[in-house]
């Protein structure tokens, strides 16, 4: 039990990768906070498979992209199990279209969720990590932000940026024992790829050397990795979940 007597918060615990994320850190004794912002159901039985497994979990509802609801969120969160160790920024959203016709709401709506997002909810937790000295912040990124994607400026922009926003929140907090990853997704099978048709499945897959999409297990072993000991020296980096599709540095 490595993470006996920690508690984490999963945005997006709800479904697809953060649901995996939420049911591996309670399997290694974390408490975890699955949140969700519209699919109560599905946060239920996300905390359903933690309790089932013998785990520690509660739900949490609030929009990461609502500032005064995450504030008030984490703080409720932080008073009522006393500390936030293990943050994992995990939603996110896609709101794909072409450049020349994206909407300026389409935009804002993936960088305030993707990006903003991970800012606020990092804020809202930072203090207490510090004053504790210990803490684990891990965001969910994409291979889209590192090789892009014709259709999805919003996202790739978004997920790009993490990478920065994390190496510059590894060095900010790395005298306080706080560190800060990245773990970059390929192509996952969840509600968010499921309505790719078969044609771009087969052509995504000739793409990934491992030769299949892969799995929210495979994303959440890594991520479980960062929060772990294991993970204990390593801060600012990304680890790249992708089946070999993109062999980045
Ligand atoms: P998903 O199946 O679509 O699930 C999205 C999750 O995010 C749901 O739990 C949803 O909650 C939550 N969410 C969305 N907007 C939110 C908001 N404003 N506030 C709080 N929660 C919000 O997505 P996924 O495929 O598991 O993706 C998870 C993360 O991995 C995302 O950051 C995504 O960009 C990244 N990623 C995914 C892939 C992939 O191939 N699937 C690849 C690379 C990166 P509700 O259930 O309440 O709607």
């Amino acid at each position: 039990m490595m993470l006996e007597n920690k508690v984490a918060l999963v945005t997006g615990g709800s479904r697809g990768i953060g649901r995996a994320i939420c049911v591996h850190l309670a399997s290694l004794g974390a408490t975890v906070g699955v949140n969700y912002v519209a699919n109560s159901a599905a946060a239920e039985e996300t905390l359903g498979q933690i309790q089932t497994a013998g785990g520690k979990g509660f739900m949490v509802r609030f929009d990461i992209a609502d500032p005064g609801a995450v504030q008030q969120s984490i703080k409720e969160t932080i008073a009522g199990y006393g500390q936030i160790d293990i943050l994992v920024n995990n939603a996110g959203i896609t709101r794909d279209g072409l450049v020349a016709l994206m909407s300026e709401k389409d935009w804002d709506s993936v960088l305030d969720t993707n990006l903003k997002g991970a800012f606020l909810c990092s804020k809202a937790v930072v203090r207490t990590m510090m004053k504790k000295r210990w803490g684990r912040i891990i965001n969910v990124s994409s291979v889209v932000g590192f090789v892009g994607n014709g259709g999805q400026v919003n996202y790739a922009a978004a997920k790009a940026g993490l990478t920065g926003l994390t190496k510059a929140m590894a060095r900010e907090l790395a005298g306080r024992n706080i560190t800060v990853n990245c773990v970059a997704p390929g192509y996952i099978v969840t509600d968010m790829t499921d309505n790719l048709q078969e044609d771009v499945q087969e052509s995504l897959k000739a793409q990934i050397p491992l030769g299949t999409l892969g799995a929210p297990e495979d994303v959440a072993a890594a991520v479980a990795f960062l929060a772990s000991p294991g993970g204990n020296y390593m801060t600012g980096q990304t680890l790249h979940v992708n089946g070999g599709m993109y062999m980045g540095h």
